[in-house]
């Protein structure tokens, strides 16, 4: 349904205006709330009492509970609760986000009143409406929704609380615990929706990766070399790799323990990486199977640093080009590809020469187009294992190299090694 039709269905179910209705739901809409949730808002808002199912509560385990199930009733543990605003009409609103667990399966929910959800409370849950998010079900709590708090807890086999080690969390996580140790940490000031504000963004570590981060709302406690412990952190994508969330309703306290980070990257397969929609630290090892165009010896806008075809920039237009160097290189290990981007220090590395050399090559040659295939010569075919960041977007899957090298392990003793893994 488009937000017409929808406008359309609350404006005869409730009897009010449909202008004043799609003005509503456009403005919930602008700020990212999903449309199920903006409809169900607006019934509440123009005095529905239904939260949208309809029909009397059945009571199901958590297990049961389907996309096409209507209003229903459970029974079951609070394994996480995260706080959040969203803006509605000019104020904030502050909704709780989570799982509930009983022994049958776990769901996710969405409070839009204060309920004190508690993550270890054992709670029935008495008229929770459903609505798919991702082809899944999810709990709505709402105005009709009636919670009580049980006395006997019940036993379920999930964890409570949410804890988690950077390398498992995935974009759209929310709720999360994490103790990780600040790498990186700098201060910056953005434009945000109300007007310039100033945030902390920088790198968390732990034992198993490590992630950027961004602190909307700067705590002290967030310093370079300080572990901390986070809690109710979110995930999100940001640049195509996914990014933790510490906002106003996190904790964040001290660690008296410093918490170890790993000095290797995860090693993936490279479609299982693809896969997850972008990883920020990963060791990736494949064939290089070419060198793509614009690669070698390259023109860059001042202004903005874009490469330039011809010295016109896509934005600038005609510019006076300042040279650099990069590769693109396509990686390939069977299971998928990705394009390894190596900045100019690791281009020099492989090229073995800096600027001047290409420069003179180029003049020699009078063809820049020779620095590409000198690359290509001592690359292309051989095997390459690949650290740095990588980002899955509508530009493709690329790997921002950090290291590049070469594999000279014998592959007899790498088959082995991986048969070692794979058996029991
Ligand atoms: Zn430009």
């Amino acid at each position: 349904m488009d937000l017409d039709t929808h406008a359309e269905d609350l404006a005869s179910d409730l009897g009010v205006d449909k202008e004043e209705v799609t003005t509503d739901l456009q403005n919930l809409v602008e700020y990212s709330v999903p449309i199920d949730e903006a409809v169900q808002s607006l019934r509440r808002k123009y005095g529905d009492g239904s939260t949208g199912g309809g029909g009397a509560p059945t009571t199901k385990s958590i297990g049961d509970i389907t996309i096409d199930s209507s209003n229903v009733s459970v029974t079951g543990v609070i394994l996480t609760a995260g706080k959040r605003s969203i803006r509605y009409q000019g104020s904030e609103n502050v909704i709780t986000e989570g799982e509930i667990a009983d022994e049958t399966g776990v769901v996710d929910y969405t409070a839009w009143e204060e309920f004190g959800l508690t993550p270890g409370d054992t709670l029935t849950i008495g008229n929770a409406s459903i609505r798919e998010w991702d082809d899944e079900p999810q709990l709505n709590l709402g105005e009709s929704t009636s919670i009580s708090k049980r006395e006997e807890s019940l036993e379920v086999p999930y964890e409570i609380g949410g804890e988690a080690d950077l390398a498992s969390l995935r974009t759209g996580d929310r709720a999360r615990t994490l103790e990780v140790q600040v790498l990186e940490c700098e201060r910056r000031t953005i434009n945000g929706r109300d007007g310039e504000t100033e945030i902390k963004s920088g790198v968390l570590g732990d034992a198993s990766g490590r992630l950027p981060f961004t602190n909307w709302d700067p705590v002290p406690e967030i310093e370079e070399g300080a572990s901390i412990r986070i809690e109710n952190a979110s995930v999100r994508e940001y640049r195509g790799v996914p990014e933790v969330n510490i906002s106003e309703f996190s904790t964040v306290t001290p660690l008296e323990t410093p918490i170890e980070v790993g000095e290797d990257a995860p090693e993936m397969e490279i479609g299982d990486a693809v896969s997850t929609g972008g990883v920020y630290d990963v060791s990736l090892t494949g064939n290089l199977i070419a060198v793509r165009d614009g690669s070698g010896l390259i023109q860059r806008c001042p202004e903005c640093g874009r490469v330039i075809q011809k010295g016109n920039c896509r934005v600038h237009g005609s510019v006076d080009g300042v040279d650099d160097l990069r590769v693109k290189a396509i990686l390939d290990d069977g299971t998928g590809t990705v394009t390894a981007i190596l900045d100019d220090e690791l281009t020099e590395a492989v090229y073995g020469g800096g600027l001047e050399e290409a420069r003179e090559q180029a003049r020699e040659a009078m063809d820049q187009e020779v620095v590409a295939d000198t690359i290509r010569e001592k690359i292309v075919g051989r095997e390459y294992r690949v650290r740095g960041h990588l980002s899955v977007d509508e530009y493709g899957a690329n790997l921002d190299a950090v290291t590049f090298e070469e594999c000279t392990d014998d592959p007899v003793d790498r088959a082995h090694a991986f048969l070692t893994e794979v058996s029991p």
